[in-house]
């Protein structure tokens, strides 16, 4: 059966797939955003530095003891009554510097003479340190600083120029003259392990810069990576303000991976302190909260749309039922008709089977209304339909084409055939024991019987077909008469 024209489903349930998934997926996105953007900022404004203060203390902490040291050494009265003695029996000092490093752990103790300019460590006389010697600058500048003491990060000479955290503090007579400068210095290796241990702590990346972007110091050591940081692809563009920042956070993108960043500088070491942490590794948990809430959205989409199109497909159902069905008698409609049978004229023609109508007609049914009532005429009307539909095949199509009239599309059937099965009808009609029961004397209908002709139209063949049934009427009722040929006026012969 061809379907009436209702809307259509697909462009529907489209804007429903659409709507469900723009508006989950928005908020979905939305709030993975909003929870993203306050862990960053949780990250960038309180975890990183609060990780960089405390490196930074713990740094000064181990930067405290040395410190001690050299002031003690500074103001201890045998390196002073010895160099204002004029510096004989150099074996005392040597031992001193040796006693000095070996009682508190220093990688290296020194003191050098302002008068003699030697250079004194525990194995004996390094060197006499020259003015102008780029090597010997720390000494003159140590000399003429104006606080007691300075942290200086330096290559020690007497151990293999190794990267050392010297501590450098003026030394003064008894009037305030000086006489030198003495200390201890640290290997770096021992800050290393103090960053592998934050780093573990942490879980976070620790690593020195010194003012140049040289990357000094990380827990990895010689991890073959970058040795500057202007030659970290995230970092290059901005390694110029870091550089003279002394503060700040910073975002970058190397290997894939977010890494949110905090610097800081730390005067005591002329060096900056890194300190940053993977974006990722921090969003791993709401990442796997972002996937589950779209697999869920997901389903409750497919869910949706799934129970909308059946929904849809039941009112769809529905609605085209209403729109082709005749509500009396349940019987198709003139609607339905009209899309069905120029189908069924068209596929005749295509096939060359022969095509019949039959219109039938209750014969004076106004009576019945007028006499018995319009329920009972209601009730023939159903009975009529009933009996129609039950006399014929389930290929040929019955509709109820006006107030009591109903046309039948009969598929390969020829006009002797429809011709038979009209009489088959009427007969039916007339012997039926309900109708009978509804009306005494029961009912009768009368039928014109056509068959589509050759190069003829649908409407010519029901207009033939209607003039045959105005023949039946006209010759008595109650009986069935074929269409001419001829649609023109010919007065009906009884
Ligand atoms: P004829 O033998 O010439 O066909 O006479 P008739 O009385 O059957 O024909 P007419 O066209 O004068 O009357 C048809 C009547 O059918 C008029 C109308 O009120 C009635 N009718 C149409 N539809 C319905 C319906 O749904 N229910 C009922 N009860 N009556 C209907
Ligand atoms: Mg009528
Ligand atoms: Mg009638």
């Amino acid at each position: 059966m061809s379907r009436i024209a209702l809307p259509k489903k697909r462009p529907v349930l489209l804007v429903v797939s659409l709507f469900l998934v723009l508006g989950f997926l928005g908020t979905t996105i939305v709030s993975y955003q909003v929870s993203r953007n306050a862990i960053r900022d949780a990250i960038l404004t309180q975890e990183l530095p609060l990780t960089s203060d405390t490196v930074y203390s713990e740094i000064l902490k181990d930067l405290v003891r040395p410190v001690f040291v050299a002031s003690m050494m500074a103001s201890d009265t045998f390196l002073r009554d010895w160099t204002l003695d004029g510096e004989r029996n150099q074996d005392r000092m040597t031992r001193y510097l040796s006693e000095v490093m070996a009682k508190y752990g220093a990688f290296t103790s020194f003191f050098v003479s302002e008068k003699s300019r030697n250079y004194y460590h525990p194995s004996g006389v390094l060197k006499r340190v020259l003015d102008g010697e780029p090597r010997d600058a720390w000494y003159f500048r140590v000399r003429d600083m104006p606080t007691p003491y300075e942290i200086n990060v330096d290559v020690d000479m007497a151990n293999h120029d190794l990267l050392t955290i010297f501590i450098n503090y003026r030394v003064l007579d008894y009037g305030g003259h000086y006489l030198g400068a003495a200390g201890v210095g640290l290997t770096v290796e021992s800050v290393r392990r103090a960053i592998t241990q934050y780093q573990k702590r942490f879980d976070r990346n620790i690593s020195f810069v010194d003012k140049d972007g040289r990357i000094l110091l990380s827990a990895n050591g010689a991890h073959g990576g970058p040795t500057n940081i202007k030659l970290v692809p995230g970092l290059r563009d901005q390694a110029r303000k870091i550089l003279s920042t002394q503060n700040g956070s910073y975002e970058y993108h190397e290997g894939g991976k977010t890494h949110l960043l905090n610097v800081r500088f730390v005067p005591e070491l002329n060096w900056y302190l890194f300190v940053e942490k993977t974006e990722d590794e921090a969003l791993a948990g709401i990442r796997h909260t972002l996937y589950v809430n779209l697999a869920v959205c997901l389903a409750v989409s497919l869910l949706v749309v799934f129970i909308t199109g059946m929904a849809l497909t039941r009112y769809q159902d529905r609605l085209e039922e209403m729109a082709t069905t005749d509500k009396l008698t349940g019987l198709l409609n003139r609607q339905a008709l009209d899309a069905l049978f120029p189908q069924a004229v068209n596929l005749s023609r295509r096939i060359g089977s022969p095509l019949s109508v039959i219109i039938g007609d209750i014969d004076h049914f106004k009576d019945v209304n007028d006499c018995r009532g319009h329920l009972v005429g209601d009730a023939v009307l159903r009975r009529v339909a009933a009996i129609l539909r039950e006399s014929l095949r389930a290929s040929d199509t019955v509709c109820r084409w006006g107030g009591e009239e109903f046309l039948m599309i009969l598929r390969d059937c020829d006009e002797d055939a429809g011709m038979g099965l009209a009489e088959k009808l009427r007969r039916a009609v007339e012997a039926d024991a309900k109708l009978l029961e509804l009306t005494p004397g029961g009912v009768t209908a009368s039928f014109g019987v056509g068959m589509l002709n050759a190069e003829e139209s649908g409407e010519s063949l029901v207009a033939r077909a209607d003039k045959a049934l105005y023949a039946a009427k006209m010759c008595g009722r109650n009986q069935v008469r074929a269409a001419t040929k001829k649609t023109e006026q010919d007065a009906p012969v009884c």
